[in-house]
């Protein structure tokens, strides 16, 4: 991580858990904010969602670090300020994964920030939806082993190798639990309104957290070459064409995986639409000239045409593999795509809310060594036909 800066030390009686709920208790209470959006446990069942709560009875219900993401938090708080900024003060308590695809949905006018406290937690993962909705009981153990800093295998695969598991900086707070002694959490305000919370609070953030830091750092490397090799194994699979088609063979062209994306931002998406609907003759003529159309067609077009879409976004969230119900690993794919073309523009989501979307900025001398190549293919065509 980029920044250091000093934080306050929140004493908890029990675990990370716990601890936030009574931060999060205290800030309530002394209206620091007039409601929360949290994760929470539907009441009588074993399902998790986000809650808006204002009062403070209902946080029993609250669950700050929940075993799944059955519902990707940029997308909660898109849909409570995709219309415009409320007359009330909420604060968002999310994943940094959630929290990055906030600040892209900000960025492309569908998040109002203005009356958002934006918190972010320490991250250990999700597990696979579909796991947990064999046995919630069994997942729900099993999650509680990794918060206790147990095996971490039974997390999903793209959190295995997430290197953003805590913060970038843009979130208004940012609640360490890495490298907190016993009995207390970090408290890092990134933004005045951050600052305001500590103030409302009656909790100075002068306290040294290079522990918390020196951990982060330390897991981002580690898992920042985790990353690198299972990016490489997935690239042998899945890239070319034909590796793509075997890759995405199962796709039963359902959308899950756009749905529940929160960085899919068009508000009426084109392969839903009537322009990829074909008349019959159409259809007919195109299976005569390939000798039979599969249906549904333009599976991988779909999967292509998202890539060009939103992978400059991606947050690496997951949210796509676990909606996928032929088990495609969608995210890690998306995740590779998004690595490389994010990686071309020098480009972070959700690292700064000022920074600008690639797509936005026209620079004129970018990519001159891809005019280049381009320029030499032509080149060497011309030749080859003259
Ligand atoms: S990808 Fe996984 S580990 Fe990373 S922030 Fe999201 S839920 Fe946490
Ligand atoms: S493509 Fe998948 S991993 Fe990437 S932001 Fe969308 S849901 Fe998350
Ligand atoms: S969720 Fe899976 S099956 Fe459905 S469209 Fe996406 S990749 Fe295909």
């Amino acid at each position: 991580m980029a920044f250091s800066q000093k934080g306050a030390i929140f004493p908890v009686k029990q675990g990370a858990q716990d601890g936030i709920l009574d931060f999060i208790k205290q800030a309530l209470g002394k209206d620091c904010f007039d409601a929360i959006l949290v994760p929470a446990k539907v009441p009588g069942t074993e399902s998790f969602t986000y809650l808006l709560i204002r009062d403070e009875a209902l946080l029993k219900n609250a669950y700050p670090l929940p075993p799944v993401m059955s519902v990707q938090g940029a997308k909660a708080i898109s849909s409570l300020t995709g219309r415009g900024k409320g007359k009330k003060r909420i604060a968002a308590l999310v994943r940094p994964c959630e929290a990055r695809a906030t600040v892209e949905l900000f960025k492309l006018g569908q998040v109002n920030l203005e009356n958002i406290f934006l918190i972010s937690i320490d991250c250990p993962g999700a597990l696979p939806l579909a796991e947990w909705a064999k046995d919630p009981k069994k997942a729900e153990d099993a999650f509680s082993e990794v918060l206790k800093g147990g095996p971490s295998e039974s997390i999903r695969p793209i959190c295995q190798i997430c290197d953003k598991f805590s913060t970038t900086g843009a979130e208004d707070l940012h609640i360490g639990i890495l490298g907190a002694k016993a009995g207390s959490i970090f408290l890092i305000p990134h933004s005045p309104k951050g600052e305001g919370i500590l103030d409302c609070i009656g909790i100075s953030a002068e306290a040294d957290i290079s522990e918390w830091k020196s951990m982060v750092d330390k897991l981002t490397e580690m898992r920042g070459e985790k990353k690198r090799q299972a990016q490489t194994e997935l690239a042998a699979k899945a890239v070319g064409l034909d590796k793509l088609l075997d890759t995405f063979s199962k796709c039963i062209n359902c959308h899950n995986c756009m749905r529940v994306c929160p960085i899919c931002y068009c508000r009426q998406c084109f392969f839903d639409s009537d322009s990829m609907k074909f008349d019959f003759e159409d259809y007919l003529k195109r299976a005569e000239m390939i000798g039979g159309l599969r249906f549904p067609p333009e599976t991988l077009l779909f999967h292509v045409g998202r890539m060009l879409h939103m992978s400059l976004s991606c947050v690496s969230c997951g949210a796509c593999e676990d909606a996928c119900p032929t088990s495609i690993p969608v995210a890690q794919v998306f995740s590779l795509v998004g690595a490389r073309n994010q990686e071309a523009f020098e480009y972070v989501p959700g690292r700064s809310l000022d920074e600008p979307l690639p797509l936005r900025v026209y620079e004129e001398e970018e990519f001159e060594e891809v005019e280049q190549s381009y320029a030499g293919v032509s080149a060497k065509r011309e030749a080859r036909d003259a």
